[in-house]
Formats: structure tokens, C-alpha cells, sequence
């Protein structure tokens, strides 16, 4: 049987503010544990929330990233459960009336073509804390420092057919929060966290199966691993006559499997009520207007000017929108070629920067040649100083610092190319003259060597020939 895979997520994204998001304390990462939990995170008897203004703007920022209807008077409530990193029996969400409503945001699938996914809402709430299993002697310590730091936890629509696809939204959704300052992404810190609901159907059927939900996932790698091995799992779960059991599973990268963690809980199990601790939040207008403003260019309208203005293919304007960074980068290179050659710029980025530095574990951040020097090297390119072939050998001396600038190593290593006809010529003439066999050759109708000659040459001159100025002499002189 034919299965289709349907996966929805809900990625908790850490709001980057500096105080939690109903007290203030500081919600600085790597503090010695419990100093950074005041009486209010740990709901003390007589203390009141006071919700965080800056969480609320950077919510909304998000909404208005991805279009999606902000909520005009949404509600807290609390979800009961008695769990030891949360002393006060519960944790402050929203349930029915979340602060952003539906919207959507579009990735590009591997052959190219862009698939809307759905986001179901995005709702604010506070983190627990975190419960510390080792360097206890077979006890378990808690850290509260965690215990309200602000989130947004966005859920999808279960719209994802596939792990990659899975994967490309979640690192849509990580680039967008980034770009727009909304969290610093830091997975390994635990700002960026994913839950992936899984389940298979027969392909055709309507009715979605029952899912599992994988916690636990902490990076991108992962997400596909541990979703792949979970529709493994359930089809041949259900092929072998079994049935799958909605419940929390927990993936264990080591051993690269899921194990059952808990039955699921139903919304009622968790008595969600308004707390009446805090009052609805009210948007208004002006506020809503005021953080629109400032926003910055977002990817999508990035992505299609860059496709638009510099002439780049979808694919292209993707990968440089793929992160601000690298964006800022392009933009400073097309600066510094005064936006000349936007294709050559982007060619050069993506294929030999992105390639170097992916092969150096390096993010574009710690790139080794700056947009500037970038920029002065492919400057020479479009104004035929050197060749493409001699601008991959500046590009690796740049790389390994060697020189400070394109020019300055052209210089030094006299890698100019040469366009002079005359000096071109004389080296055709003394490739013709010692090659008199593949002359005849290649006038007798074997064309195949004349890649033999432009080899030659290009030798000779120690690849600093002007390749299209040699092809089209020697395809002259051979003839003649
Ligand atoms: P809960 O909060 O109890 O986990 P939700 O209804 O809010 O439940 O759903 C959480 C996530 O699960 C959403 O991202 C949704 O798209 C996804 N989801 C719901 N049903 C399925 C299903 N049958 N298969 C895969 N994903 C699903
Ligand atoms: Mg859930």
C-alpha cells in the first residue's frame, strides 16, 4: 500500500527580551541555577504577573511577517499540570484566543516550485523551568532560571508531506524570526524548539491518522532523522496489522529512535481557564502601526526584488535571502562593483564562497574574504583583467590571506590577463608551428582538437590569456 505522510509543527521560539514575560527578572542564558528566578516565576502566594510590553510588540511583529490576523483582544489562561520545574502548577499560555491568528508563509520544495504552508496561530506564553538529571547521584536537580522566559510557540498546519519538507519550514520560520529580531535562533541554548506531529495515511484517504507527537528535537538534522524514523515506524506499525496510539514519543538521537513518553493529554485534561490574574490583551491600532514600522524588508519581498531587480533566478534570490547576513553580504558586494555584473555577484557568492565556507564549517558572518574584497576581485573579472580561472586562484590566496586585495595580488603574482592581440597572436602562431600533426588533423574535419589547441595557448601564456579573445583567433588562424 501507498502511504501519505502528514506532519504539522509547533516550534517554541524564545522572545528576545531581557526581563521574562511576567516579571523582572533577567532572562540572560548561563546564569548559575536559581539566581534568575524571582517570587513571581515562582508563583509565591500574593504575587502578580505584569505582562512584558516587548514581548507583546515582538508577537506581533511576527504576525505581521506573516500576514496573519492579529488578534484584537486575546486572553491568558492557565494550563494545569503538576510537573517539579513549575511550582506553580501551571503555565500562563493562551487556549482560545491566541494574540496572532492564521497565516502562512511559503518555502521552496526541492525541484523548485514554492508550497504554502499554513500557520494555525502563534500564542504567547511562558517556559518552564528545567529539570537536571545529571552530576546528581541518581537525584534529579531543577534550575528554575528558565521558569517564565517569554515564547512564542507557532503551530502549523499538519500541511507538510514530507521530513525535508518539515525541515525547509521549520528553517523558513528560524530564518524569518531571526531576521526580524524577534529571537536569536540559538538551538543549542534552547531558543528555538520544535515539536513535530507525525502521522500516515492511505494515499487518497481524506481522514488524517492518528498521530504521535516527537518532543525532544533540538536540531535541524534531527527533525528529519527523527520524523523519518517515526513514519518507518508507524507504517510498519500498521502493515504488520497494529494500530498507532496517539501519544508523546521521545526521540533519542543516539540511538536514532522514538520511544513512548506518555499517553497523550487532551486539551481537558489541562483545565484551561482565563487566569484571573491578568487582564485581556488589547491591541490598538497605533500600537500595531508603530511596530510595522519597524520592520524591515522581509525575505519574501527581498527574495523578489532580488529576482526582479538583478535578474537572478528563483533559486538564486532564495539561497541570498536565505538569512539577513547573507543578504547584507550580497547587497555589499553589488555595492562595491557599483551593481554591474548582480549575476556574476550572486554566481560567486553561492557557488564559491557559500562552497568554501561549507566546507569550513564557517557562517557567512565569519567569512574569511569580506564583501569588500569580494567585490574588488569580481570588479576585475568584468573589466577583463584577469580570467574567471585566474580569479579562483586570487579568491583561494584571498582566502588563505595572502594579500590584502584582488589588485594588490594581481600585482604582485603579474596574474593580468593578457588582451593584447599581438602577444595572443604570437603565442597562436608558435602553438600552430610546433603542432603541425594536430594542424592537420583538425583541418582534415577532426574539430574535437581544437580544445588541444586552446589548451596550448592558454598554457603558454600561464592562463592569463583572455579565453574568448584566444578561441576566436584561433578559430581564424586555423582556418586560414
Ligand atoms: P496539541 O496542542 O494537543 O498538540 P493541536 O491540535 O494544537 O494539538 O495540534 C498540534 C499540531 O499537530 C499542529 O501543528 C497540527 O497541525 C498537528 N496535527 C494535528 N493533527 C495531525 C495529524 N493527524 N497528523 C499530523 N499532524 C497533526
Ligand atoms: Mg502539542
Amino acid at each position: 500500500m501507498e502511504w501519505e505522510v502528514v506532519i504539522g509543527l509547533e516550534i517554541h521560539a524564545q522572545l528576545a527580551t531581557k526581563s521574562k514575560i511576567f516579571s523582572g527578572a533577567s532572562t540572560a542564558y548561563g546564569a548559575i541555577p536559581n539566581t534568575q528566578a524571582c517570587a513571581v516565576d515562582l508563583g509565591l502566594p500574593g504575587v502578580l504577573p505584569v505582562l512584558n510590553q516587548e514581548a507583546v510588540r515582538l508577537a506581533i511583529k511576527f504576525g505581521l511577517a506573516i500576514d496573519a490576523e492579529l488578534t484584537e483582544r486575546s486572553i491568558f489562561a492557565r494550563k494545569n499540570y503538576f510537573y517539579p520545574d513549575s511550582p506553580k502548577g501551571y503555565q500562563i499560555s493562551q487556549f482560545e484566543l491566541p494574540v496572532v491568528g492564521k497565516g502562512q508563509l511559503s518555502i521552496e520544495l526541492e525541484d523548485g516550485t514554492e508550497k504554502i504552508i499554513g500557520i494555525t496561530r502563534a500564542h504567547l506564553e511562558e517556559d518552564a523551568g528545567k529539570s537536571m538529571h545529571e552530576d546528581f547521584q541518581g537525584q534529579t536537580g531543577v534550575d528554575l532560571n528558565r521558569a517564565g522566559t517569554p515564547l512564542l510557540e507557532i503551530v502549523s498546519e499538519p500541511d507538510m508531506r514530507s521530513a525535508k519538507e518539515a525541515v525547509a519550514y521549520m528553517k523558513k520560520i528560524h530564518s524569518l524570526v531571526r531576521h526580524i529580531d524577534m529571537c536569536d535562533g540559538n538551538m543549542q541554548e534552547g531558543s528555538f524548539r520544535c515539536d513535530a506531529n507525525v502521522s500516515v495515511r492511505p494515499m487518497g484517504q481524506e481522514e488524517l491518522g492518528t498521530r504521535t507527537e516527537l518532543k525532544n528535537i533540538n536540531s535541524f538534522r534531527n527533525v528529519e532523522r527523527a520524523i523519518n524514523i517515526e513514519i518507518e515506524r508507524q507504517i510498519e506499525l500498521i502493515e504488520d496489522g497494529g494500530e498507532v496510539v496517539q501519544e508523546t514519543r521521545l526521540y533519542d538521537a543516539d540511538n536514532n529512535e522514538t520511544r513512548s513518553m506518555r499517553s497523550k493529554e487532551e486539551a481537558n485534561d489541562y483545565r484551561y481557564f482565563p487566569d484571573p490574574d491578568l487582564l485581556p490583551l488589547v491591541l490598538d491600532k497605533a500600537m500595531i502601526e508603530e511596530v510595522r514600522a519597524t520592520l524591515p524588508e522581509l525575505p519574501k519581498a527581498k527574495k523578489d526584488r532580488f529576482a526582479a531587480d538583478m535578474g537572478l533566478s528563483n533559486y538564486d534570490a532564495s539561497v541570498l535571502t536565505s538569512s539577513r547576513e547573507l543578504a547584507d553580504f550580497y547587497e555589499q558586494v553589488l555595492a562595491k562593483t557599483d551593481s554591474k555584473d548582480p549575476k556574476l555577484c550572486a554566481n560567486w557568492i553561492i557557488t564559491t564562497l557559500l562552497g568554501a565556507l561549507n566546507k569550513a564549517s564557517l557562517e557567512i558572518e565569519q567569512s574569511p574574504i569580506s564583501a569588500e574584497q569580494l567585490g574588488g576581485l569580481l570588479i576585475r573579472i568584468s573589466d577583463n583583467t584577469i580570467s574567471g580561472k585566474i580569479a579562483r586562484q586570487i579568491f583561494k590566496a584571498l582566502w588563505n590571506e595572502e594579500g590584502k586585495d584582488a589588485d594588490s595580488i594581481i600585482e604582485d603574482k603579474g596574474l593580468k590577463q593578457v588582451t593584447d592581440t599581438v602577444a595572443i597572436e604570437a603565442l597562436i602562431d608558435e602553438v600552430i608551428a610546433n603542432n603541425a600533426a594536430q594542424v592537420e588533423q583538425y583541418r582534415s574535419g577532426k574539430e574535437q582538437v581544437f580544445g588541444f589547441f586552446v589548451g596550448q595557448v592558454m598554457k603558454a601564456s600561464k592562463g592569463k590569456a583572455n579565453p574568448a579573445q584566444v578561441n576566436e583567433m584561433l578559430t581564424a588562424k586555423l582556418s586560414s
